[in-house]
């Protein structure tokens, strides 16, 4: 059991050290802070008051607590002052040699029963363990940048730590008022291997051609809601930061098609296109602001415009109701038609063309999936002409909705990468790495994603999910769309993707 106010170490005083010592000298523990570099502590403390400072003048803390809370962080100068802590959290530099050698000098100066927890994003708990003499008290603690506001943290059992060190660094966590999510020690634990299903299938659209990053942004913010796109998240967490954990978890993942990366990454980072930090990446910026891509008005509608609604189209009221509004005709007979309208699940236009016996050249394709009142995805078949393809793009903005044009594509773009957040996640429960509670909340908290992986799948339709996916493997032949076992079995069952497996006593 936690004891109110224990002495935590903390070893290495950089960004996240200093975040780490703040979390819990705030929730009243004694923290003692190491680094071996000569004044890298003070400015860690000297960054903390700062912040305690403006939080003590915005009203949010009193002083007295603000200098209370400093006061609780106590700089070492060697690592024996760390000496009776009771948990020792290291987050030193990503080196599996110097986060093994420090375990292993720490060993003697801490009693027996001490934690030692390792803050790594990328290497294996295991490893780090396994220089211990007492490998049962080692496990991840993984925290977030920044760590106050983060909330959420990962706790990692590598294979011989005890159910006992979990527990205490779970109820650790809790005590600080952020989330502690318990992931099994595989490659980006949780929220990292969670997290690669908007990168990966974000590149994927655009190494297509299907859309630009700019278009993938906005489809992913304004048509999914998330915070944010894949390409805008890559420039603010720099490509040569991003690209290595691309390149990692797809190396420790032996090769799972699902975390390919994407060969467009490579010449960028050698180009230095990282991102915010050099000025340019997949935007450009001036100072600490983006320069955005203009967007174009569109076209006006043509004069007695004919439109032809596809049966089987998830939204045919909806488009019927908004052409007639627009001042558009709609027919029943193909032929007399100047544009067609479909509405795949996981197909490309042109595929669907060809299956209903549709002209592609009069085709454009609609994405039934955000929703007719959100940001619509209006998509080209390989040969629609400029006329079908302007009229498209009119009547799907004409009551001020705004429309963004892409070029065929199997699933759009939200489509096909929130079913791939949603497979991802489903083999992560299939896998055991995190129960489903765990998952849902760490991608909510660690992601800001706007609902949990399998929320999203329930929101989408299990089955339709695994139509999506299932089209979308059938079309490009590539392994990654395979659907997770998870997410075949709950769907073709008719039941929840939040469903945890049956006990087994
Ligand atoms: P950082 O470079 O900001 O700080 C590392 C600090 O460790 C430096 O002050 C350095 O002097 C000190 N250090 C190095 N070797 C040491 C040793 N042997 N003993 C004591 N101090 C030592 O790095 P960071 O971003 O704070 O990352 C630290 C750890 O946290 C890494 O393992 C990293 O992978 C992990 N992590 C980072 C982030 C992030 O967003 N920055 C997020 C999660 C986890």
């Amino acid at each position: 059991m936690i004891q109110q106010g224990i002495a935590i170490g903390v070893v290495g005083a950089g960004t996240m050290g200093r975040g780490i010592a703040q979390l819990f000298a705030e929730a009243g523990h004694e923290v003692r802070l190491y680094d071996v570099q000569d004044g890298a502590a003070v400015r860690a403390r000297d960054f903390v008051a700062d912040l305690l400072r403006r939080a003590a003048d915005k009203g949010r803390i009193t002083p007295e607590q603000a200098q209370a809370v400093l006061e609780r962080i106590q700089l070492q100068t060697t690592l024996d002052g760390l000496a009776g802590c009771d948990v020792v959290i290291e987050a030193v530099i990503e080196d599996l040699g110097v986060k093994r050698e420090l375990f292993r000098t720490l060993e003697p100066i801490v009693g027996d029963q001490a934690i030692l927890a390792s803050n790594t994003s990328s290497l294996l708990v295991a490893e780090i363990a396994a220089a211990c003499r007492r490998p049962q008290r080692v496990a991840g603690l993984h925290f977030f940048n920044p760590v106050p506001l983060m909330k959420v943290v990962e706790v990692i059992p590598a294979v011989r730590t005890a159910p006992e060190t979990v527990a205490t660094l779970r109820q650790l966590v809790q005590g600080t008022g952020h989330r502690a999510v318990v992931a099994a020690d595989q490659p980006g634990f949780l929220v990292n291997h969670a997290g690669r299903g908007l990168y990966t299938e974000g590149l994927r659209v655009i190494e297509e051609q299907a859309a630009t990053p700019a278009q993938v942004d906005i489809l992913i913010r304004e048509a999914a809601g998330f915070r944010m796109g894949p390409f805008e998240l890559l420039d603010l967490t720099g490509l040569d930061v991003s690209g290595k954990v691309m390149e990692s978890i797809y190396e420790q993942f032996q090769h799972e098609p699902r975390f390919r990366p994407s060969s467009l990454v490579r010449p960028r980072i050698a180009a230095g296109l990282y991102g915010r930090k050099s000025g340019e990446g997949w935007y450009r910026y001036q100072g600490q602001q983006r320069i955005e891509p203009e967007r174009q008005p569109p076209p006006p509608l043509p004069d007695g415009l004919k439109v032809w609604i596809s049966r089987d189209a998830e939204q045919h009221a909806g488009i019927a109701t908004l052409a007639h509004k627009a001042g558009a005709q709609v027919v029943s007979e193909m032929s007399q038609a100047d544009l067609l309208v479909l509405q795949p699940w996981g197909r490309d236009a042109t595929s669907c063309c060809v299956a209903q016996g549709v002209d592609a050249t009069r085709a454009v394709a609609l994405d039934p999936l955000p929703g007719l009142d959100r940001h619509r995805t209006v998509m080209l078949s390989a040969v629609t002409t400029p006329g079908a393809r302007d009229a498209a793009l009119a009547l799907f903005s004409s009551d001020g909705v705004p429309a963004t044009l892409i070029g065929d594509s199997p699933g759009f773009v939200v489509q096909r990468i929130l079913v791939t957040i949603v497979n991802i996640a489903a083999n992560i429960a299939q896998r055991g790495i995190a129960t489903v509670a765990d998952l849902e909340d760490a991608v909510k908290l660690g992601l800001g994603y706007p609902q949990g992986p399998l929320t999203m799948g329930d929101a989408i339709g299990p089955m339709r999910v695994l139509t999506i996916l299932r089209n979308m493997h059938a079309c490009t032949g590539d392994p990654r769309y395979r659907p997770s076992p998870w997410l075949q079995r709950r769907a073709t069952l008719g039941v929840s993707l939040l469903t945890p497996e049956a006990p087994r006593t």
